[in-house]
């Protein structure tokens, strides 16, 4: 079975490896934001002669091509998501390294707002909260 990512792939002409499957695969099942490491170790336990290298190879070709976004939540290294149509913001728990996704359409409204106001049309925004947990019996970590 073709997974979503390497659907993307294929539809963007990339030339698709047995290797670079698999990593598409990690990625469409992925439900969070994992760094090259931990897609490196769920690649592996599909196929141990995978390295990190051409996971990091792949992830960058990708992020090129427009199929995975890269964000920064400030922990020094890279995280991944599939770009989705949907736009969300997220929310970074800094103890834990948990992230949680939201939208608010107030948020949305009143970046459009500003740009507006200082000449722009708006394309496109990045926001991260970073956070500690309030209760902590709330948390519980993903990873
Ligand atoms: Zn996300």
């Amino acid at each position: 079975m073709t997974s979503r990512v390497e659907e993307l792939c294929i539809r963007r002409g990339l030339k698709m490896t047995e290797q670079r499957r698999i990593i598409a695969r990690v990625l469409s099942d992925s439900q969070d934001h994992p760094d090259v490491e931990e897609l490196h170790l769920r690649a592996a336990r599909i196929d141990p002669k995978i390295s990190v290298a051409t996971v990091y190879r792949t992830v960058k070709l990708l992020e090129e091509a427009d199929i995975l976004e890269r964000h920064d939540f400030g922990a020094g290294r890279a995280r991944y998501e599939e770009l989705s149509e949907q736009h969300h913001d997220h929310l970074v728990d800094v103890k834990t390294g948990r992230v949680i996704e939201f939208r608010n359409e107030i948020i949305e409204e009143e970046q459009r707002k500003i740009a507006t106001r200082l000449g722009y049309r708006l394309v496109g925004h990045r926001l991260e909260l970073f956070g500690v947990a309030i209760e902590p019996s709330n948390t519980k970590d993903e990873r």
